[in-house]
């Protein structure tokens, strides 16, 4: 069995071959709880990026020929070896993201599931037998991969949003060029090792690690050989990239970002809101684009639900990931801090009032304070601005219209969450709320059997689930005449 060490890799993975940059450039990956360097890895290019997708070429009609019997199996061995190698792959994981222990682990099952769904999901991507309008013709539809991806993934979860666009892609027969965010390569690399132990054929699966995203993401989306890009980032990259596919027409799958309301209507349970609350915004210091950005609650509970919260949220241990009792981790970066440094500053600017926290933690460095805010305003930055960190701003609404309507009032459409316990409320308020996503009594809603994806400028597609491996396929119609 593989032991820690053997995880850990420093340079590219390309073609089946552990890769240095042409130009010998490494850049460095740091600890966000200490900010000491952990290594340097290699920092590729253009001419790097050209060569994986190449090397993502050759391999493709190999990979595309197998069954997806004999794909099914090498997933499921990878599969098999993320687990067992669960606590290092966390370890390594808590260690250039900054996220406890505890939810790293959380983070490598999540992550492990998609491939082993997308494993069997790819036994099932029927064709259809279409009834002919003419008696001489029969009618029908495969499914056919699109050939190379490009992936692009985001520092949040290093592990999960590689796997959950890599095991549909390679279930359904594509090869794939990955970027992982340069804050977080370790992960990308760990399961590159594992991958090679499963017995992925080189080639099919390509890591370029650059600091130099632009120039990266310029190769991938000009490439006429990838066919297809799936990103996970910011609203603003991803209109970029959304542009700059469009001169080779590539089919596109994006998560981008999110501004998650959560409701508390005056019927909640009060203890099961609080809870879902505290999940839905802490979870990895508020830092994933399905956290509650904007908590909403009804006048007739609000005081109630601002004291209990603000309670739980105190209560929260903050400290590296080293410490098992932590619940909250550093912030990724010193940017980080200062939006949210910002985002307090401007709601307490606007009249909000401070219930706990408001500052950089003692422990000094990334570290933040967990933060409540009550008598939030649309006015604030807050209300518009993915804060992306540990901060709650509570809003207080009188009537059903007026909550949704401050709910739906945001460009992004990905997550939202609500507390009633009114069964005809619970319908209308799911259906009316513009997201791709619902958390009705329930703040934690992901996993690799249930569709993630946004509407409006949240994205397009659907990750996971049975429609998660649609954006890998391109449905071919056969017509066969003179019968
Ligand atoms: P975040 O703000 O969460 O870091 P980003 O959208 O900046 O989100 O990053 C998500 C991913 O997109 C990372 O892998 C990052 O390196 C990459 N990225 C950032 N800018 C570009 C770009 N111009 N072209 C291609 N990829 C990019």
């Amino acid at each position: 069995m593989t032991d820690e060490l053997d995880l850990l890799r420093r340079q590219a993975w390309i073609n089946g071959e552990w890769t240095a940059a042409l130009s010998g450039k490494t850049f460095n990956v740091t600890d966000p709880a200490t900010g000491e360097v952990i290594v340097q890895v290699a920092d590729l290019g253009p001419a790097e990026t050209r060569a994986a997708i190449e090397a993502a070429q050759q391999a493709l009609p190999g990979w595309r020929a197998l069954s997806a019997h004999e794909r099914s199996a090498i997933l499921k061995r990878w599969h098999k070896l993320i687990m067992l190698h669960q606590v290092q792959l966390a370890t390594l994981l808590s260690r250039e993201q900054g996220k406890p222990l505890s939810e790293a682990k959380g983070e490598i099952t999540y992550g492990a599931g998609f491939i082993e769904w997308f494993a069997e999901e790819g036994k099932r991507t029927y064709g259809e037998t279409i009834p002919s309008p003419h008696s001489s013709r029969r009618l029908v539809t495969i499914k056919q991969p699109v050939g190379v991806v490009a992936a692009i993934t985001p520092w949040n979860f290093p592990h999960a949003m590689i796997t959950r666009k890599v095991g549909p892609a390679l279930a359904a027969g594509c090869t794939v060029v990955l970027k992982p965010a340069a804050e977080t390569p370790l992960s990308a690399l760990a399961l590159a090792v594992l991958a090679e132990e499963a017995g992925l054929p080189h080639g099919v699966l390509n890591i370029v690690t650059s600091s130099d995203a632009v120039a990266v993401g310029a190769e991938l989306t000009q490439s006429e050989v990838v066919r297809k890009l799936s990103f996970t980032g910011s609203t603003g990259v991803g209109k970029l990239l959304m542009a700059q596919s469009a001169g080779t027409v590539k089919k596109l799958s994006l998560e981008l970002g999110g501004n998650a309301p959560l409701l508390v209507f005056d019927d909640a349970d009060l203890d099961s809101a609080v809870a879902g609350a505290l999940a839905a915004k802490f979870r990895n210091s508020g830092q994933t684009c399905v956290c509650a950005n904007r908590i909403l609650v009804q006048a007739g509970i609000y005081d109630a639900f601002a004291a209990r919260l603000t309670e739980a949220v105190a209560a929260l241990k903050v400290g590296p990931a080293t410490d098992s009792e932590a619940q909250q981790g550093p912030l990724i970066s010193a940017a980080a801090c200062r939006k949210v440094e910002e985002h307090i500053a401007d709601a307490l600017g606007k009249g909000a009032r401070l219930l706990t926290g408001g500052s950089a933690h003692a422990l000094g460095g990334r570290f933040w304070q967990p933060t409540v805010l009550a008598d939030a305003t649309p006015e604030m930055r807050i209300a518009h601005e993915e804060t992306f960190g540990p901060v709650a701003p509570l809003f207080r609404f009188h009537t059903e219209q007026e909550a949704i309507a401050l709910a739906n009032n945001t460009e992004s459409g990905l997550a939202a969450y609500f507390w009633t316990q009114n069964v005809q409320r619970a319908w209308r308020v799911a259906e009316a709320l513009e997201s791709g996503m619902v958390g009705i009594n329930e703040g934690l809603i992901s996993n690799e059997v249930v569709p993630f994806g946004g509407i409006k400028q949240s994205g397009l597609g659907r990750e996971g689930s049975r429609y998660g491996i649609d954006d890998y396929l391109e449905v071919k119609y056969l017509c066969f005449g003179g019968i």
